[in-house]
């Protein structure tokens, strides 16, 4: 097949700018159709937010850890003509998560129906009959906004006024906490069945109700752990990619998209290195990528402006630690929720400073996968949303460490006795990290806030308006954060960049 500079689609060269998994689930997809794919990344290694820490014999998963839909993990490997469990074995993760409040109630979020029900019905017996009814809800959503839009590209608005009647069928307007209200009664179950949308980085009081997907995909898929960690899932898919024929530069950070008449022809390094290109792909943060990478351009000024102005999604503060000890009685997902829920989450997405408790997020992937710590050892994570810099400028040198002993204290008085005695290493990851290390938007951990009027159409297209051959791809693009998410903006964007080219799908 010809393009217009009568090269062979074989040899047309894509350049994908950012190696996470959307970039990299990207640079699959377009390989295995025929283009020359270049994946570069700024850091030493692939992964971007799901990076991998290896310190005195342990290792830290940096971000991602809960794994659903292995089914487009499988369909991504499918199109490369692979099998994903050539590459990484995914080990099933039960409880989901175990639910904790600070008057010692505890829920373990299980796939087992009557389980649940057993759970529920103890907390509230009318809330059974409600979190069915919940839950038929959710599997709707489900199929329409995940199995039908989940990876179409909203190029034009009509795609919008198409999704419309659903959408108000659904009452989208309506937010995650208060469609699982109409529901659920009880407080302590509300916020069990709608802190999901935390894990996009949504708002559960004003994230559209869409986001009670979440719920229908984990009971649809399960929640897996890749063997190794996700790391190990990183690193088998960037082993297909190679596999394939595709080639990776890490510490390859990109300093600008040359663009002449119109078109991307070529990515620069910062160390001058320049590639040459057919067509550009931007994984990279969405006000970076228009901001600084084309900078030099109106359209790239023109287009930061518009995208700063938008609402940010919350950050994170992540301390990864080791422990002498393993801690078989926390389970692998543990969300412990503090003495405030709305109110918290309403300070973390609107306050101007650090609030003075914190819900977090615990890690303890040692309980699935033993060799992620040295023998007897555990290798933990504990995150708590906090504010992004642009609503927070809170000095995260200075309050950094203060801010992890108060965890460490928290941790320590409530849930991992002998913390600090047992402490063989930690190391934290804020605000200013995700902003420095990431390139992202005043520290955001997941880009634009998934509100409905920053969803869809109204987030960043997969292809630029003006720039024909220039294509977005991740978490700043439709359908928003988290892997599966991102791995669906990638069939997204692989599509048009394949039917671009003229290149069969
Ligand atoms: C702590 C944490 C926990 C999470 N937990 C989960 C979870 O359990 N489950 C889940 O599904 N999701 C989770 N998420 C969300 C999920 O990790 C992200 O939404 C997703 O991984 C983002 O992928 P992405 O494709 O948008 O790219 P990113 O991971 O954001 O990667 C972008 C890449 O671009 C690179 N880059 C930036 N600028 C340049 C440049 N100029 N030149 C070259 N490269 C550049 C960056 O270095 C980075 O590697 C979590 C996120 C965090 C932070």
């Amino acid at each position: 097949m010809k393009d217009g500079t009568g090269r062979i689609g074989g040899e047309q060269r894509a350049v994908v700018i950012g190696a996470g998994f959307g970039g990299i689930a990207l640079a699959i997809r377009l390989q295995a159709a025929g283009f020359q794919v270049t994946l570069l990344e700024k850091r030493d290694k692939p992964g971007g937010r799901a990076y991998v820490y290896e310190d005195e014999g342990f290792t830290f998963d940096a971000g991602p850890t809960v794994i659903t839909d292995p089914s487009a993990l499988e369909e991504l490997a499918e199109a490369a003509g692979r099998r994903l469990s050539d590459y990484v074995e995914l080990l099933p993760v039960s409880p989901f998560y175990r639910l904790c409040w600070e008057d010692g109630y505890a829920f373990d979020y299980v796939n087992d129906q009557s389980e649940l029900d057993r759970q529920i019905g103890a907390k509230g017996p009318a809330d059974v009959a409600g979190y069915q009814r919940f839950l038929a809800y959710s599997r709707d959503v489900f199929r329409e906004g995940y199995e039908k839009l989940g990876t179409v590209p909203f190029l034009s608005f009509r795609d919008m006024v198409r999704a419309g009647p659903q959408l108000a069928r659904l009452q989208a307007w309506r937010s995650v906490y208060a469609k699982v209200s109409e529901f659920i009664a009880d407080e302590q179950l509300r916020q069990a069945f709608s802190f999901h949308s935390l894990l996009v980085g949504g708002n559960p009081f004003a994230t559209s109700s869409i986001y009670a997907l979440i719920h229908a995909l984990e009971r649809e898929w399960g929640v897996w752990f890749p063997r190794g960690g996700t790391g190990a899932l990183v690193r088998g898919l960037i082993r297909l990619f190679e596999d394939i024929g595709g080639q990776v530069e890490t510490s390859a950070e990109v300093a600008e998209i040359e663009v002449r008449d119109g078109r991307a022809r070529a990515v620069v390094l910062k160390d001058g290195r320049r590639f040459a290109a057919d067509c550009v792909a931007s994984n990279a943060d969405v006000v970076h990528t228009y901001g600084a990478l084309l900078g030099g351009t109106a359209r790239g000024r023109q287009e930061a402006k518009r995208l700063a102005s938008k609402r940010f999604s919350m950050s994170l503060f992540v301390i990864y630690f080791g422990l002498r000890t393993h801690r078989p009685e926390l389970q692998h997902h543990t969300v412990l929720f503090g003495a405030r829920y709305r109110e918290l989450i309403s300070e973390i997405f609107k306050g101007r400073e650090l609030p003075g408790d914190f819900s977090l997020y615990l890690h303890n992937p040692c309980v699935t996968d033993p060799s992620l710590a040295p023998p007897g050892m555990g290798s933990f994570y504990v995150l708590s949303p906090v504010p992004h810099l642009g609503n927070a400028a809170i000095d995260w040198a200075v309050e950094g460490p203060k801010y992890r002993d108060r965890i460490f204290d928290y941790l320590e008085a409530r849930h991992i006795p002998n913390l600090k005695a047992d402490l063989v290493t930690s190391r934290i990851f804020t605000p200013h990290d995700f902003r420095d290390e990431l390139n992202a938007h005043h520290g955001s951990a997941f880009s634009l806030d998934p509100v409905l009027t920053q969803s869809a159409w109204f987030r960043p297209h997969n292809r630029d308006a003006e720039i024909a051959n220039l294509y977005l791809v991740g978490a700043g693009t439709h359908p928003g954060a988290g892997v599966p998410g991102v791995v669906g903006s990638a069939k997204a964007t692989a599509g048009l960049m394949i039917a671009d080219a003229g290149l069969a799908v």
